[in-house]
């Protein structure tokens, strides 16, 4: 598991996605990989239940006998049956962190895969073609056989060892083959100019982000319209919903036409979170935030509304990780009493959710989101030098699979979802 995080820790995941689409027989056997990669995870999850205190050499021990013991399993790369143990070995570390941090709630305990939706594989049981980069084989027993790469970014820059992993994604509007590159992202980028500048960034109910310089970010109008369209077409799902029944093939376009506009407003949402991301950290040298807690904000159903929605948790990400590749600093300060405290003055104005204005005795009178702002900053300046957690290193390889950069890649180009 250490060299696992550190692994992730240190170099940037960059993920190049391209579009394939395998003739319907390949479709079996991506699909084929896809389960058993599934039942490898589930098998040694469950190994992992049965004998408490078995370490990680054990269940890479046990994923060699089920290799043995299963015709099917043994078709697969052996090195995808490990990264489908390393998948389980990461959960099980997540649940022991939140356990040893005492993280409130939930703490996750690992869970049987029910709809696996991707394959991993590392450097072999696939190749590329040498000379045009723009096929891969997979060449284990699976017999996925030849894929035409779709897309404009070019694997040709790339050393074929730079590639780390290889993944088979199933996505609502197809297949997908995510290539994970092993790069230093400074290598590749000269950090902006510094600017002089440091904002406070503060998430309140009623915008996107409220700034310490008095800016307050609207959401986005298609924020709400894309919800609307979501709960249309999931309305019109239930609708067709036949319980204890099978499902008719009406239910199942529609739930296809769901699933396939999720992921476009996931996509679009993305974008947004990366672009407003950047041009924060292109004209800061410094960007505090609060360290929120956010799944044990949406909860609060008050509150949950705005931050699930408004991708929060995404938007500090790509905060972060546009402070790293650039070079700016990126501090999160607890956020006890931000939106309380007079950034003025120090004294505490107590206010419920609706009081939209800060008003203290001492005269300064501001809107309630940007006092937080201008607190967090305050707070964040206070403590540099002990900066954000850098937050790529936290998320587990799934995840890192949604983020898709490209090469020095600027914001507008395409980005992706899960
Ligand atoms: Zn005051």
């Amino acid at each position: 598991m250490v060299e696992f995080r550190q692994w992730f820790a240190k170099y940037q995941m960059f993920v190049l996605e391209y579009k394939v689409k395998p003739k319907p027989q390949q479709v079996q056997a991506i699909e084929e990989a896809i389960k058993t990669h599934q039942f490898v995870r589930n098998k040694v999850l469950r190994y992992w239940m049965d004998n408490r205190g078995q370490g990680k050499a054990e269940l890479f021990r046990y994923n060699t006998d089920l290799r043995a013991g299963y015709e099917f399993v043994e078709e697969l790369n052996s090195h995808a049956c490990q990264t489908a143990v390393e998948r389980v070995l990461r959960s099980i570390t997540k649940f022991f962190d939140n356990c040893k941090k005492s993280k409130p709630g939930k703490k996750g305990y690992p869970k049987f895969q029910k709809h696996n939706r991707s394959v991993e594989y590392k450097t072999s049981g696939w190749k590329l073609d040498p000379q045009t980069k723009k096929h891969i084989d997979f060449i284990d027993k699976k017999n996925i056989g030849r894929l035409k790469l779709i897309g404009s970014r070019d694997l040709y820059y790339f050393q074929p060892e730079q590639i780390k992993r290889v993944r088979i994604v199933r996505r609502a509007d197809g297949y997908y083959v995510q290539f994970v590159l092993k790069l230093d992202p400074k290598d590749t980028v000269k950090p902006f100019p510094v600017t002089q500048k440091c904002i406070g960034i503060y998430v309140g109910l009623k915008e996107f982000y409220a700034d310490s310089n008095g800016h307050l970010e609207p959401i986005p109008q298609f924020y709400r319209k894309s919800e609307r369209q979501l709960n249309r077409a999931n309305r019109k799902k239930s609708k067709k919903y036949r319980k204890g029944q099978p499902q008719s093939k009406n239910y199942h376009k529609a739930r296809m036409r769901y699933a396939r506009k999720h992921l476009k407003v996931s996509r679009q949402r993305e974008e947004y979170c990366k672009r407003v991301a950047y041009s924060v950290i292109q004209s800061n040298d410094l960007v505090a935030y609060e360290d929120l807690n956010v799944r044990g904000m949406i909860k609060n159903r008050k509150l949950a509304k705005s931050i699930s929605d408004a991708g929060w948790s995404r938007f500090r990400q790509w905060l972060e990780y546009f402070g790293d590749k650039y070079g700016k600093a990126t501090v999160a300060v607890p956020p006890h009493y931000t939106s309380q405290i007079c950034s003025h003055c120090g004294v505490k104005v107590q206010k419920s959710l609706s009081t939209r204005t800060h008003v203290c005795q001492c005269g300064y009178r501001e809107d309630r989101d940007v006092n937080a702002a201008i607190n967090i900053l305050q707070k964040g300046l206070s403590t540099v030098g002990h900066t954000g957690t850098y937050a790529w290193g936290e998320t587990p390889s799934s995840l890192v699979g949604a983020i898709l950069l490209g090469y020095g890649d600027s914001v507008n180009q395409e980005s992706s979802s899960l």
